[in-house]
């Protein structure tokens, strides 16, 4: 009963988070993203887009430009959203994936466009959703962004 339980496991966590694990794959296929065993995520060619469906993190393949500290921090920004996912479940796409997508990254590219980079940077990962998944991710940003002005 034990093993049983624990075959069921993995596939009742994925039917609990089916509606954004569907849009994933339909991404998948529509963006013909490219799976990185070495990260975990699949890369896509969408100029500074990064999405967390559930279990599947698709990623700007240019995203930080090679710079290993920015591909990290967005990718355990991105295991933060993956975690809200899990709590959320069918929920997720309505509490988390809309305003993430409206509220904050759509607000930001049509309005914020004469801001410099860093003051939309601090903005965007200041508000909710965005501070949440930074917390779950073990993102700590003020102190990026310190080494960031150091280097
Ligand atoms: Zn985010």
């Amino acid at each position: 009963m034990g093993t049983l339980l624990n075959r069921l496991i993995p596939g009742i966590i994925w039917l609990w988070q089916l509606p954004q694990h569907l849009l994933a794959l339909i991404l998948i296929h529509l963006w013909n993203a490219t799976y990185n065993p070495h990260h975990g995520i699949w890369l896509i060619d969408k100029k500074g887009i990064g999405v967390s469906l559930g279990s599947y993190i698709l990623l700007d393949k240019r995203y930080g430009c090679g710079n290993i500290d920015r591909i990290t921090t967005a990718i355990k920004h991105e295991c933060g959203h993956s975690r809200q996912s899990l709590i959320f479940g069918p929920l997720y796409l309505l509490v988390i994936g809309i305003p993430s997508a409206i509220c904050t990254n759509l607000w930001d590219r049509l309005f914020h466009t004469n801001w410099p980079s860093a003051r939309r940077e601090r903005w965007y990962y200041k508000r909710y959703p965005e501070n949440w998944a930074d917390m779950l991710g073990g993102v700590k940003r003020e102190e990026w962004a310190a080494n960031k002005r150091r280097k």
